[in-house]
């Protein structure tokens, strides 16, 4: 299956082409995927309540489904001997897909969060590194524009740390991208000049740049900088974050959550104390998934708040690392 959509052209009638397209796929994987079928009908009617984070509306999702990817083993070991499910060979006959420039496939995800979730997976078995694919990201953000796109990192919620891989959910369900134009007015300017804006959230419970921009090459180079100024960890494997990027009136917006935990406390405590929470993209940028029923009745706002805190950069961190930015 081949199509002539272009990464480098993204034009309205691409646009408008590949959201004809998706649209039809979702349509189709709902109607004659089981798998798809069963999962997107549960989500219709799965729980959900809103808490307040420090005051940041923000939603707890009960999704059962999700507890393949919350409780993942992501160690080398485990990574390697299951057969990689983002590689075509093993995906199952009834998941199809369009191929996007002969270098991504859009999917549906079978166990979806939001009303309508694209897997994007490299048509090759690589790492999942965002270094040489955030360009990739922006393009696809532009070419979705009905999406939001979010990458986590292999140690930040990628299930599959062994094959790079983005997600889109659809626009208007999660708080970070519903609300931003509010909730950007509490954001302190890092660096501002005409056509670029990078910002760094003062209030969100979690560590957050975002920028904003109509050029690529401008915010990949942005991009590059911030990267170079993340602690790496000690495997050398990529500096922890999570990324989101919406193409809306056209400009880019792109959130950014430096990170230094994969899982909370609370992930590994026992009995009563357990949350099986393990925040990725969507979690931070505010609808949390429990795919326990006893963690959706008893998680707090305040539970939120730490989750949030202890995997996040410290404060100091980034007061560091914007001062740097400052001074390129
Ligand atoms: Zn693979």
């Amino acid at each position: 299956m081949k199509n002539q959509t272009s990464l480098h052209y993204a034009t309205a009638d691409l646009n408008h082409s590949l959201t004809n397209k998706t649209k039809n796929l979702l349509n189709q994987q709902l109607t004659n995927w089981d798998l798809a079928k069963r999962n997107y009908t549960a989500l219709k009617t799965v729980e959900s309540k809103t808490v307040d984070v420090l005051g940041f509306p923000m939603d707890v999702q009960f999704n059962p489904s999700r507890i393949i990817s919350s409780a993942a083993k992501i160690d080398p070991k485990s990574i390697q001997q299951r057969p990689c499910f983002l590689c075509k060979k093993n995906r199952p006959a009834e998941q199809n897909g369009i191929l996007v420039d002969d270098r991504y496939w859009v999917l549906v995800n079978p166990f979806p969060i939001f009303p309508k979730h694209l897997t994007i997976p490299f048509v090759e078995h690589i790492d999942q590194r965002i270094a040489g694919h955030f360009e990739d990201m922006l393009k696809l953000a532009q070419i979705l524009p009905e999406f939001v796109l979010f990458y986590n990192g292999p140690q930040c919620g990628a299930s599959a740390p062994d094959h790079l891989h983005f997600q889109a959910g659809s626009k208007g369900f999660i708080p970070l991208e519903i609300h931003w134009n509010a909730w950007r007015h509490f954001a302190e300017r890092i660096i501002e000049y005409p056509d670029f804006s990078l910002l760094r959230h003062i209030t969100y419970p979690h560590a957050l740049l975002v920028m904003e921009s109509s050029d690529r090459q401008t915010l990949i180079t942005w991009f590059e900088n911030i990267y170079r100024q993340l602690e790496n960890p000690d495997n050398g494997v990529e500096p922890m974050m999570n990324l989101l990027c919406s193409w809306e009136n056209g400009q880019w917006i792109v959130w950014l959550f430096p990170r230094r935990l994969h899982r909370p406390v609370c992930y590994f405590a026992d009995g009563a104390q357990q949350l099986l929470i393990s925040p990725a993209s969507v979690d931070l940028a505010g609808v949390f998934i429990t795919p326990r029923e006893e963690d959706f009745q008893k998680v707090t706002a305040s539970d939120l708040a730490t989750i949030m805190d202890e995997v996040s950069i410290p404060c100091d961190s980034l007061d560091k690392i914007c001062h740097t930015l400052r001074n390129l």
